[in-house]
C-alpha cells in the first residue's frame, strides 16, 4: 500500500497525497540557451514528462526562468545550489519548485531567506540531500556518507522550516549506492509524512543504469515509498522519462500502456518469436489501454500465460499457433496469418475507433 504524505502543489500539479506517482526529468541543456532548451522541454513533454527541473547556475539564468514560464506548460523546478540569491531570483521569476541542498546553500540564515520568501509567494521547496555534499560536521559524526547520514541532515532542514511555518516541502536523499539510497528512503518514510522525490543518482548510462535505477526506485514504490521519480541518466534525459515509465508501470503504480510478455525462446521454440514480438510491439507502440499482452514460443507455458492475459499469442509448431482473448482460444491459424487474427482480436478490446497501425508487409 501507498505511503501516506502529505499533499504538496508545484504549480498545477500536485506530489503527495492521492496524486499519480510523477515523473520527472531535467534539463541537459545550457539553461541560459532559450531555444536549444526549449526544443529539449518539448521533447521531455512528448516522452511524458510531468515535471521539469532546470539548472539555475548564475543571475542571467535566474531571470531567464520567467521567460521559459510562459513559453512552457509543465511546471518549473528550479536546481540551486551555492547562492540563495539565485533561489530568491527564482522564485520571483514564477518557478513552481525551488530544490535545494542544504549541504551547499550557505547555512540556515540563508536558507530561511528562501523558505521565507517560498512561503510569501507560495512556492515549494525541495530538501534535495546528496551524498556527495553533506556538511562535515554530519560526515565526521556518521563516518561517511550513511544513509543515517543523509536522514540526519534532512531532518535538520525540515525542522528549521517548520519553525518559520513552512510545510510545503518534498525530501530526496541521493546517494549512487543503491543500498544507501534505499535504506536512507525506508529510515526518512517512517519519521516524516512529506511526499518523497526518489531516485539513484549518478546512475550512470545503458543497462547499469537502467539496473540500478530499477532497483533502487523499484525497490522503494514496492513498498509504497516515492511520490515522485527521476531516472538519472548520463545522456539525453528523454531517455530517463521513458526508463521511468518502464519501473513505474512494473511496480504496478501507473499504467501508461500495455504489458508485453514474451518467453525468451528455447530449443522448442520453432518459430522467428522474436518477429512476431517486434510486430506485437510495434502495433501495440501508441495504445495507453492498460492490456495485458503474451507472445509465447510453444505449448510448454504459452496457453497458461496466453490464456492469464487479455490477449495472447501461443506458437504450437513451424506450421502455426493460437491466439486467445480473455481466457478463451479464439482461433487456430497458420503462423503468416496469426498477426492478423491477433490484431483483429486486439481491435475488439480497443476504445472505437483505435486505429492500428497497418501490418509490415
Ligand atoms: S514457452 Fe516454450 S519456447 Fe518459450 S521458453 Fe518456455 S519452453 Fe521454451
Amino acid at each position: 500500500m501507498r505511503r501516506r504524505t502529505r499533499p504538496v502543489k508545484v504549480g498545477p500539479l500536485t506530489i503527495g497525497g492521492d496524486a499519480p506517482v510523477s515523473i520527472q526529468s531535467m534539463t541537459n541543456t545550457d539553461t541560459r540557451e532559450e531555444r536549444t532548451t526549449l526544443e529539449q522541454i518539448d521533447r521531455l513533454q512528448q516522452a511524458g514528462c510531468e515535471l521539469v527541473r532546470m539548472a539555475v547556475p548564475d543571475v542571467q539564468a535566474a531571470k531567464m526562468l520567467a521567460a521559459y514560464k510562459r513559453q512552457m506548460s509543465l511546471p518549473l523546478i528550479a536546481d540551486i545550489h551555492f547562492d540563495h540569491n539565485l533561489a530568491l531570483l527564482a522564485i520571483e521569476a514564477g518557478a513552481d519548485k525551488i530544490r535545494i541542498n542544504p549541504g551547499n546553500i550557505g547555512g540556515k540564515e540563508k536558507l530561511g531567506r528562501v523558505v521565507t520568501r517560498a512561503l510569501e509567494k507560495n512556492v515549494a521547496l525541495r530538501i534535495g540531500v546528496n551524498a556527495g555534499s553533506l556538511s562535515r560536521e554530519v560526515l565526521e559524526k556518521h563516518g561517511g556518507a550513511t544513509a543515517d547520514a543523509l536522514v540526519e541532515s534532512a531532518l535538520d532542514s525540515l525542522a528549521f522550516m517548520e519553525g518559520l511555518g513552512f510545510f510545503e516541502t518534498v525530501i530526496s536523499l541521493k546517494a549512487s549506492n543503491v543500498a544507501a539510497t534505499v535504506q536512507a528512503y525506508e529510515r526518512i518514510a517512517d519519521q516524516v509524512s512529506y511526499p518523497l522525490h526518489v531516485g539513484v543518482t549518478e546512475a550512470g548510462r545503458g543497462t547499469r543504469a537502467a539496473v540500478k535505477s530499477a532497483m533502487g526506485i523499484g525497490a522503494l514504490l514496492l513498498r509504497g515509498i516515492g511520490d515522485t521519480v527521476r531516472v538519472s541518466l548520463t545522456g539525453d534525459p528523454v531517455q530517463e522519462v521513458s526508463l521511468a515509465k518502464e519501473i513505474l508501470q512494473a511496480a504496478g503504480v501507473r499504467h501508461f500502456g500495455p504489458d508485453i510478455i514474451s518467453c525468451p525462446t528455447c530449443g522448442r521454440c520453432s518459430v522467428d518469436l522474436e518477429a512476431l514480438l517486434a510486430e506485437v510491439e510495434r502495433i501495440t507502440e501508441n495504445l495507453i489501454e492498460p492490456l495485458t499482452i503474451a507472445v509465447m514460443g510453444c505449448p510448454v507455458n504459452g496457453p497458461g500465460e496466453a490464456r492469464e492475459a487479455d490477449i495472447g499469442i501461443s506458437v504450437a509448431s513451424d506450421q502455426g499457433g493460437v491466439v486467445f482473448k480473455k481466457g478463451k482460444v479464439v482461433k487456430h491459424a497458420p503462423t503468416a496469418e496469426i498477426i492478423e487474427v491477433f490484431t483483429r482480436e486486439l481491435s475488439s478490446l480497443l476504445a472505437p475507433g483505435t486505429v492500428l497501425p497497418e501490418r509490415n508487409k
